[in-house]
């Protein structure tokens, strides 16, 4: 893969599924995408929307989770995996914020990942969903399965950090947040963990292609 490779592929995708893809978890302000997204690891959207639906009209606002019962929350979370540890986080960040953030999400990777329970991938898709800033790349499970086959350096060792740290290097800083958006889009079309090459939009660049028609 080189930078020019990386362009055909986005322009590609770009084609394919637009340039106003937006994460799946639904929410109507900043502090319920943190919410979702902090629930969100291990999880499909579905779930955490099914979650959150009723656990939004019960909480309103950050200090409502600091606030909250430990046993309460748990239970409110338990149609999510690892709901014990999520709701204990989520308690704790949201504690966290108020204290230290003014009761605001904030705005860069470092502040975020200080908050209990958030990597570098929840803090990519808070701070490019919620507020529009590429800071870095979300790299989730359909993006390094894309990235592995389409030979992304990092992509085929699994290695998020190192597949995250290639794009950066090698695509325009305005694209960040829209390749993560894309390859999520190809992961749950055709790339899946059962790729359909044939109806693939990258049957004919991908090195792991096993269309009829690759060059
Ligand atoms: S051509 Fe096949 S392996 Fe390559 S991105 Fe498309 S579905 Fe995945």
């Amino acid at each position: 893969m080189d930078v020019r490779m990386l362009k055909i592929i986005l322009k590609k995708l770009r084609g394919r599924y637009g340039t106003r893809l937006h994460t799946r978890l639904k929410h109507r302000n900043m502090t319920e995408l943190f919410v979702a997204v902090l629930l969100s690891p291990q999880c499909n959207d579905n779930q955490v929307n099914n979650v959150t639906k009723s656990l939004f009209k019960k909480y309103t606002t950050l200090e409502d989770y600091a606030n909250a019962d430990l046993g309460r929350l748990q239970k409110d979370l338990s149609g999510l995996n690892y709901y014990r540890t999520k709701a204990r986080n989520l308690k704790e960040a949201a504690k966290r914020l108020g204290l230290n953030f003014n009761g605001r999400i904030p705005k860069s990777i470092a502040e975020m990942v200080s908050l209990r329970g958030v990597g570098r991938k929840v803090a990519n898709v808070v701070l490019n969903e919620g507020y529009g800033i590429n800071e870095g790349i979300a790299i989730d499970t359909h993006c390094t399965r894309v990235s592995g086959r389409l030979h992304i350096p990092g992509g085929r060792e699994k290695n998020p950090v190192r597949i995250e740290q290639w794009l950066m290097e090698n695509a325009d800083r305005k694209e960040w947040g829209g390749i993560s958006n894309l390859f999520i889009a190809l992961g749950r079309d055709t790339c899946r963990p059962r790729k359909e090459c044939d109806r693939c939009v990258l049957r004919n660049v991908c090195p792991s292609s096993n269309a009829m028609d690759k060059r």
